[in-house]
């Protein structure tokens, strides 16, 4: 819950528009401010007070109790042009709140906390879960100590800045901290206030369960199981299964208690995984001879870590019963990530959070020079750079594919949207089920276009290229005579180069076919929301093809699109009207 705090009628009105925006997180507590700043505190795990930053802090001095437990506090001013993440930036969430509050507002986010404001990651933003001395090595970090990287694995982190290294020169005083990444409790006991681990998702917990099992049986012998072998339970990547239990309450529950997806796999599947310890009753029953050992082990390259065990009185079993539980556990290969992240047409503004993030989230970024250089300052110090000029497309695809297989977590950049006669196909087409891939949605030229046109693609469009490279003639001239046949508008990337420059009159010629030219609205955006940005609209009969080169795109209309003044606007189809 998210206490609001106002003192004056500018606070209050602010506050209500954030209660109003947010109607089932927040909670208002009028009153005289101090008791309501007390209460709040008690009772929300964070709190956004519309006072200035002074008042605050003397309000909540006397109630900090710890860092972990405290709830994270943003100020607002009366101005409402800034809030500011006073207390509890990352642990109580306040620097996220800030930025949330700031949207919902309209104002800046105020952030401070270090980690935040340099670039350099903070050890709770790698994206895995981190324990240990997270402070300390989080400190040397920053400050730019040598820290040694100890993982036997590439992972699929974010980038790390020059002075985390997996070697260090071990004379070197200053290089005793360390940053491990591992699912292995313990460890070296002198270095423990010098040492921080993260936690790999790397173990899969294959379970097998008889109906009705309890789900305290079931965490009770998982959480026995990794304890016994020295496993962390934050490194729990699944729960796994046969497909036949997809639906038995106690598994469903413990997933959920552990914070991990239950996966499922068929019954055929699991028969087909070479086991240790296989039996006929699980075979009977659900037809596998093995269902915990199957499911932990079914990813290639995995590896038994602990083989069956049944669930007993001293692991939450039942003592008078039968055991209704199984586990096995199994260690699979760290798996790289691939990003495929459209940057949008050029605009800063038309890139979009989750492509932003993913470009933090990278260590390596693959692309050409030009987008690269559109979204340096964006990257994380120490982000390696794979970048080439125009052509090599499947090289470059190859190249990014190739840093994920062997681990990292690689960004395959783009213009507009990156599976838009782009790299997302060419990557896709090489890459196998042992990376993981995220796509990222980008503004396509064609919406770009489309915006700053009118509603040209306001009824059923199709996009061409014009492009000959990759793609025969033939081919290309068959769907724009389709494309004329079924009164789509049309949309053409790659329109004309320089050494391609008959291959958008023809395709215009074959539209006019069948739309009257003179009637025809036809919009050309060049280098849309770039600063060199210019767009027209005018018709089949009129476009001069000498405007258009490879930054632009033409859009031309249907038999029922019209220009309503100066912009291109075709109807939808409930109002159709020929
Ligand atoms: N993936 C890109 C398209 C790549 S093909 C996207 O989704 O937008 C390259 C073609 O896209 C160019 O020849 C041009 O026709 C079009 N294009 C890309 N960016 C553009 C922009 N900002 N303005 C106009 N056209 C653009």
């Amino acid at each position: 819950m998210i206490g609001l705090i106002a003192a004056t009628a500018a606070g209050a009105a602010a506050s209500e528009r954030l209660a109003a925006a947010w109607p089932d997180e927040t909670r208002a507590y009028p009153g005289p401010v101090r008791d309501a700043v007390t209460r709040a505190f008690a009772e929300c795990d964070r709190l956004v007070c519309f006072l200035a930053t002074g008042a605050v802090v003397r309000l909540v001095a006397p109630l900090l109790d710890d860092k972990a437990t405290d709830p994270g506090i943003v100020c607002v001013d009366e101005a409402q042009q800034h809030a500011v993440a006073l207390l509890g930036g990352h642990a109580g969430g306040a620097n996220e709140l800030a930025e949330r509050v700031a949207d919902t507002l309209g104002c800046r986010p105020v952030i401070t906390t270090a980690t935040d404001v340099t670039g350099v990651p903070g050890l709770d933003t790698l994206g895995l879960p981190v324990e240990g001395a997270v402070a300390a090595v989080g400190r040397a970090v920053l400050d730019g100590i040598p820290v040694h990287l100890d993982a036997h694995h590439i992972h699929p982190l974010p980038a790390l800045p020059p002075n985390v290294q997996s070697t260090t020169d071990s004379h070197d005083p200053a290089a005793n901290f360390t940053l491990r990444v591992s699912d292995l409790q313990g460890g070296s006991r002198t270095k423990a206030d010098r040492t921080a681990v993260l936690r790999p998702p790397s173990l899969v917990v294959g379970v097998g369960a008889s109906r009705g099992v309890a789900t305290a049986e079931v965490l009770g012998l998982v959480r026995a199981t990794l304890a016994d072998h020295g496993l962390s339970p934050l490194s729990i990547a699944r729960l796994a299964t046969v497909d036949a239990k997809a639906d038995e309450p106690g598994l469903i529950e413990a997933a959920r208690v552990l914070g991990v997806p239950l996966v499922t796999h068929p019954a055929d599947a699991l028969a087909a995984v070479d086991v240790p310890n296989p039996s006929p009753a699980p075979l009977a029953a659900v037809g596998t001879p093995s269902v915990c050992e199957a499911a932990a082990l079914i990813e290639n390259g995995s590896e038994l870590l602990v083989p069956k065990r049944k669930s007993t009185p001293a692991t939450g079993g039942d003592a008078t019963g039968p055991a209704m539980c199984t586990v096995a556990v199994a260690r699979r290969r760290p798996r790289g990530r691939l990003a495929l992240v459209g940057l949008g047409p050029g605009a800063r503004d038309l890139l979009t959070p989750r492509a932003r993030d993913e470009l933090r989230r990278a260590s390596v970024v693959v692309g050409l020079d030009q987008y690269v250089d559109q979204i340096r300052d964006l990257l994380r110090p120490g982000t390696r750079l794979v970048v080439s000029g125009l052509g090599a497309e499947e090289e470059r695809a190859r190249a990014a594919v190739a840093e994920a297989r062997s681990g990292h977590a690689v960004a395959l950049i783009g213009s507009g949207d990156a599976g838009v006669y782009a790299m997302a196909s060419p990557a896709l087409a090489e890459a196998g089920d042992d990376i993981d891939v995220v796509g990222v949605p980008g503004v396509t030229a064609a919406l770009a276009a489309g915006a700053l046109l009118g509603a040209p693609l306001g009824h059923d469009h199709v996009s061409i290229s014009l492009s000959d490279l990759h793609t025969p003639w033939e081919v290309i001239e068959r769907r724009v005579r389709a494309a004329a046949e079924s009164d789509l508008v049309v949309t053409f990337y790659n329109p004309r180069s320089r050494g391609r420059d008959w291959q958008l009159p023809k395709a215009l010629g074959i539209l006019a076919e069948h739309r009257a030219p003179a009637a025809t609205p036809v919009g050309v955006v060049h280098a849309a929301s770039r600063p060199d940005q210019w767009h027209t609209v005018t018709t089949l009969a009129e476009l001069d093809p000498a405007t258009v080169d490879m930054v632009t795109v033409v859009v031309v209309g249907n038999t029922a699109t019209r220009t309503v003044a100066g912009r291109m606007v075709t109807p939808r189809g409930y109002r159709w009207q020929r």
